[in-house]
């Protein structure tokens, strides 16, 4: 039982807010209206648990998922995800859990958090994480928000953030609505950052310059030294988008490479399950002169024992109610502490050899513009069967029928035609030459056959829908009886 004054105190840390005076209700008919409760039994369908099962376990098997099938969309990172992350972030010892309840209560929680903090301090090269952020995007939106106060704590107001125009679409957005101006740049012929491009829009009124790190064609960017001694010469700062973050780990880390900030994508990194929106991670990484202004608490230790740290007197503020998903930390805690140092060089591996020998195998028939330094995802083009009136969507739908889900398409802006293509690490090679091969008889049927190509995909139970009318006329129900 948690005493009321022990209670009350945690409320005030956490808040701000004192309850000192106030009552705590405790009884559920106390807390709950009269009026508000329900009078009688719900009216709820009688099924056994079989029944129950059987349907979700046939409208599950509807779906494209990674346990079911090879999902090389681009840019996601859609990794296997260990079952024995699912196993041990369910274990009561944390679901059992509430974030108001003292700390003294939650150190084995607390810890998993700390050590988190510190793998991910270390794997990135940086001096403080914040665990805080659910989403890459909102990660983002916490860096710009700490470039924003980082200026304004040395009196200084600029208003653009430079970014090329390779990146994701989440940097702009993020950007924009935190109230800077986005500086757009060409990249090169090679899919890098143009410098003399950039050399042209760098002034005094730069706050910052965004990167993806490998970008989004899958390319290193192997200038960031001379990006960041440009940046940095006019006070601006630099930021990593880390969502590709698994092509490099273990082998260089952005606080290394000239960043001063970051943001992980645990759920894509670090083998979290996402897709629907959720629930993710998206940490931010700091060098020591922002720790500053992270988002409270950290976590901290002191005497052995840890703690929630507000003691930040610049911190941007909660970017999160509590401290984030834990459940997602923990999966990734997992992760990190199952691979180790040498495990996590074998993902950066693995990911990168992967890519490589898919896009060597298909550039003939579906070219890649950008095709140097790749990583552990490459851009290929499907201009070539413009020709035949075939577009990138009928050969991303056609391959949902040979088992695959689709690549990312039209995306980054930059490669006429996109498919974007990441294999990620956890796949072996029967999978990838399978992939290859579908690619190539796609290529021969968009020649040979291209009027079949154009009503694919046939084989999954909802054939092609025309996607402006299904998105304004949203029908999400599913009609069992009436399967092809
Ligand atoms: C996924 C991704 C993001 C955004 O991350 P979310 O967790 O989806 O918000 C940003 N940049 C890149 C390059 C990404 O791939």
């Amino acid at each position: 039982m948690v005493t009321k004054t022990i209670f009350e105190k945690s409320v005030k840390n956490r808040t701000g807010f004192s309850l000192a005076n106030s009552k705590i209700k405790t009884d559920v008919k106390e807390l709950i209206p009269d009026k508000l409760r329900r009078k009688k039994q719900p009216n709820l369908p009688e099924v056994s648990e079989l029944d129950a099962l059987r349907h979700y376990i046939e409208i599950s098997a509807k779906n494209h998922f990674i346990e079911k099938g090879f999902y090389p969309l681009g840019s996601c990172t859609m990794k296997y995800n260990p079952q024995i992350n699912e196993m041990v972030c369910t274990l009561p010892g944390f679901t059992h859990i509430h974030p108001m309840q003292p700390e003294a209560s939650v150190q084995g929680a607390l810890e998993i958090m700390y050590e988190l903090q510190k793998d991910l301090a270390n794997i990135s090269g940086f001096s403080q994480v914040s665990l805080q952020p659910v989403a890459g995007a909102q990660g983002e939106f916490t860096g710009v928000n700490i470039i924003y106060n980082y200026h304004k704590s040395k009196s200084r107001d600029p208003k653009k953030i430079i970014m090329p125009d390779s990146s994701h679409g989440t940097n702009p957005a993020t950007t924009t609505m935190h109230g800077f101006e986005v500086v757009e740049i060409k990249s090169t012929d090679e899919g890098k950052v143009d410098l003399e491009a950039l050399k042209e829009v760098v002034d005094d009124d730069v706050a910052g310059f965004m990167l993806t790190n490998p970008n989004t064609l899958g390319v290193f960017e192997t200038q960031v030294k001379e990006i960041a001694d440009i940046i940095h010469s006019v006070g601006g700062l630099m930021y990593m988008d880390g969502a590709n973050m698994n092509a490099i780990l273990g082998y260089i880390r952005p606080g290394d490479m000239g960043f001063d900030i970051t943001h992980f994508n645990l759920h894509k990194t670090f083998s979290t399950p996402h897709g629907g929106g959720g629930p993710g991670n998206g940490g931010v990484g700091v060098t020591a002169e922002l720790e500053e202004f992270l988002p409270s608490p950290i976590i901290s230790k002191k005497e052995g024992k840890y703690y929630l740290d507000y003691s930040a007197e610049n911190s941007i503020g909660k970017v999160h109610s509590f401290f984030g998903n834990f459940a997602v930390m923990v999966k990734a805690y997992m992760y990190i502490k199952m691979l180790g140092e040498k495990g996590l060089k074998r993902v950066a591996e693995n990911a990168v050899i992967n890519s490589n020998y898919v896009m060597n195998q298909i550039k003939e028939y579906f070219p890649v513009p950008f095709h140097d330094d790749i990583m552990h995802e490459f851009v290929a083009s499907g201009k070539n069967y413009r020709e035949y009136g075939i577009k990138t969507l009928d050969i991303a739908k056609r391959l949902l029928d040979y088992g695959v889900h689709a690549p990312t398409i039209y995306f980054p802006l930059i490669v006429k035609e996109a498919l974007m293509i990441e294999p990620t690490e956890t796949e072996g090679k029967e999978t990838l030459d399978g992939f290859i091969e579908a690619m190539k008889i796609i290529s021969k049927e968009a020649k040979e056959n291209p009027e079949e190509l154009k009503k694919a995909p046939t084989k999954p139970p909802i054939a092609r829908l025309d996607e402006t009318e299904a998105i304004k006329n949203l029908d999400i129900k599913f009609d069992f009886n009436q399967e092809k």
